[in-house]
């Protein structure tokens, strides 16, 4: 009798422990994968809304959607819940999963490199590993851009980036000046302008503002969700379609969707913005969702009160009292805060990742990040990256998309335990084709109709998914084994 071949023991790094690195940890853990460490440089979980905790943050998309599929909660509070909430959320559900069983919280994986068939880990303290399979679940809006503005230094105020918010620092009745004009600044000015002196928006590129209501769910309502599970699930799955549609229409630029949005968004700033100087200094010469779509039912109206100023000239330089514009006024300030958004391109970097035969990350992207299906990397075997390059990053609830990688990850995973394979990694010929039907394919969506954006690449072309969501779903169903290099 032929006895059945040992399934393969498997140890796993996740790298971050934000939302897809506590995704990761979960359902590792549910395919009985029991041997993983997570390695979290911060203190505690959560990315993203751990760091960014800048007054009026709140998700842009409906929370009942930005949910884990498998961890929906009847207690959001609103429809497009605050940063807090978003954050207690994830620090709830890594709880309730024991996370810290497997965290290592407050070490920095500086290095990675495949020998003799495992990884081998390198973090900030010195610490070392050995593991089968890498997930690396390390962000995408998560090094902050910092301009090269002139004088920075000099300034006397306090003056930082959005994502490191100085709760320090009083604004109550200062005068603050904001740079940026995305959806983080819009964000910011709609919930500050109420409490300081005197407000400064700086805008280098207007934008188009979708607009938003945001109504609280009663407690009657979250005690129905609460009391019926199928009716939460329901709007869940109902939230679901809805984005489907605007996530299909988003890569067809000129699709009737897009012109719904493009039209809501011209009538927002028709209907809300009464001076028509100031109307024209906020038009922007682009079309919506060109750039990130920007979603706000308050910025109109605060950016129209009386100690609120849009300044469109452009920056010359910081200096002690202010910021001083190419017309030579001094705008002067008490606080400077940088809503200058993320080095989107960096993913996993300043991560060293040494492949097979010496094949390394930095030589890799050299010339821009790439992936096959964002997810892996030709010579970097049994290494999987969760929102890596050009994935749908502008069309869908990050958190939908994470759970599709992570279920395609744990199919290829599957053969490594069942002994298939020991290495598996894409092959260079499946990424090339791939990336040139994706460069193609992005040349008709609405990220390439004229604005300058982060989506871009140095080519200008859209870093993202450029296929629809429909597609993107029908990748992740399964791996197709002949773009596989597997060993
Ligand atoms: C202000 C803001 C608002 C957003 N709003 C939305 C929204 O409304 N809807 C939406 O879908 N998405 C939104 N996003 C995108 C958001 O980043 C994702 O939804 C999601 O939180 C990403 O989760 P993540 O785990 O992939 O990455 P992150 O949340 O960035 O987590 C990555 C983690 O990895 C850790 N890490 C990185 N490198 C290392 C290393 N070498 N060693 C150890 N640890 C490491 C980091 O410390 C971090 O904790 C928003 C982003 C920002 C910045």
């Amino acid at each position: 009798m032929a006895v059945a071949a040992e399934p393969r023991h498997l140890r796993f790094a996740v790298i971050g422990a934000g939302m897809a690195g506590i995704l990761s940890a979960i359902k590792l853990t549910e395919a009985g994968y029991t041997d993983f460490t997570v390695y979290e440089k911060a203190d505690r979980p959560g990315g993203t809304w751990r760091e960014n905790t800048y007054p009026g943050l709140a998700c842009d998309v409906p929370s009942h959607l930005y949910s884990y599929s498998f961890a929906l909660t009847p207690d959001w509070t609103h429809r497009y819940s605050p940063g807090p909430e978003i954050q207690t959320y994830f620090e709830r559900v890594a709880r309730d999963h024991d996370l810290d069983a497997h965290a290592r919280f407050g070490d920095e994986v500086t290095r990675c490199a495949f020998a003799d068939g495992r990884w081998h880990l390198t973090t900030a303290s010195g610490h070392h590993d050995e593991v089968d399979v890498v997930v690396a679940a390390t962000g995408v809006l998560h090094h902050p851009h910092v301009p090269a503005l002139e004088g920075l230094d000099d300034f006397d105020g306090a003056a930082f980036h959005s994502s490191r918010w100085d709760h320090d620092v009083a604004i109550d009745g200062a005068r603050v000046g904001v740079v940026g004009t995305g959806s983080t600044a819009v964000q910011i000015v709609g919930a500050i302008v109420d409490e300081v002196a005197h407000l400064s928006l700086f805008q280098r590129t207007a934008q188009w503002i979708m607009p938003q209501e945001n109504p609280a769910y009663s407690a009657e309502e979250r005690a129905e969700f609460r009391d019926d599970p199928t009716q939460l699930r329901g709007l869940h799955e109902k939230l679901c379609e809805q984005f489907d549609v605007f996530a299909n229409a988003i890569v067809h630029a000129d699709s009737p969707e897009m012109q719904l949005v493009e039209r809501l968004c011209r009538e927002h700033l028709e209907d809300a913005v009464h001076d028509p100087v100031l109307r024209e200094r906020l038009r922007p010469s682009y079309r919506a969702a060109c750039k990130r779509l920007v979603v706000s039912g308050r910025f109109y109206d605060a950016i129209q009160r009386p100690n609120a100023e849009l300044v469109t000239e452009p920056i010359e330089r910081i200096e002690a009292r202010g910021v001083r514009t190419r017309d030579g006024a001094l705008h002067e300030l008490d606080v400077l805060v940088l809503a200058t958004g993320f080095q989107a391109h960096a993913f996993m970097r300043p991560l060293e990742v040494v492949g097979r035969d010496g094949h390394t990350l930095t030589d890799e992207w050299k010339q821009r990040p790439s992936a096959y299906l964002s997810i892996s990397i030709p010579h970097f075997p049994n290494f999987f990256m969760l929102n890596g390059p050009n994935g749908p990053v502008g069309n869908f609830s990050l958190i939908d998309v994470a759970e599709l990688q992570f279920g395609y990850v744990l199919q290829l995973v599957d053969r490594l335990r069942a002994g298939e394979c020991r290495e598996v990694s894409p092959t260079e010929e499946a990424t090339a084709a791939l990336e040139a039907e994706r460069t193609e394919a992005a040349k008709g969506t609405i990220w390439m109709t004229g604005c300058r954006s982060w989506y871009l690449d140095d080519r200008g072309v859209p870093a993202v998914w450029p296929f629809s969501f429909d597609r993107f779903r029908a990748e992740m169903a399964g791996p197709d084994l002949a773009a596989y290099d597997l060993r």
